[in-house]
């Protein structure tokens, strides 16, 4: 059996190289191609953070005991992205989320001294059109 590790990585590389790079692409089109690597609640608003380019590793994983969290970028002005894992009910490990960091508070949840109202305070998942 593979390590844990092992497994998530194998799917952090697929996701990496499907990600969409254009936010104008149908979420239909990126959910196909996605395919079984995407949770089932994968949600509309992660699927929005286009990359404009290829993502990269930048820390990670953190792993916890039923999800892992990596750092990723796509390099140059774009804000890293945090991609969300969760084992299905087989022991998989498919991309729950993928959520870019604030703009506003940049990650931290607090904005001017007072708590972020951009992100709910959670530094994370902001989606300006
Ligand atoms: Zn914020």
């Amino acid at each position: 059996m593979d390590k844990p590790s092992e497994a998530l990585e194998s799917v952090l590389e697929r996701v990496i190289d499907l990600w969409p790079r254009s936010s104008s692409e149908a979420e239909v089109d990126i959910r196909r191609r996605l395919g079984d690597i995407a949770a089932a609640d994968l949600d509309s608003a992660s699927l929005k953070v286009a990359a404009k380019g290829r993502l990269r590793i930048v820390s990670g994983p953190i792993l916890l005991k039923h999800a892992a969290k990596v750092l990723l970028s796509a390099g140059g002005d774009c804000l890293p992205c945090l991609a969300t894992f969760a084992k299905d009910e087989h022991g998989s490990w498919r991309l729950s989320a993928m959520e870019e960091q604030c703009a506003v508070c940049f990650g931290s949840g607090i904005n001017d001294g007072q708590l972020c109202d951009m992100c709910f305070a959670t530094g994370w998942g902001v989606h300006i059109d």
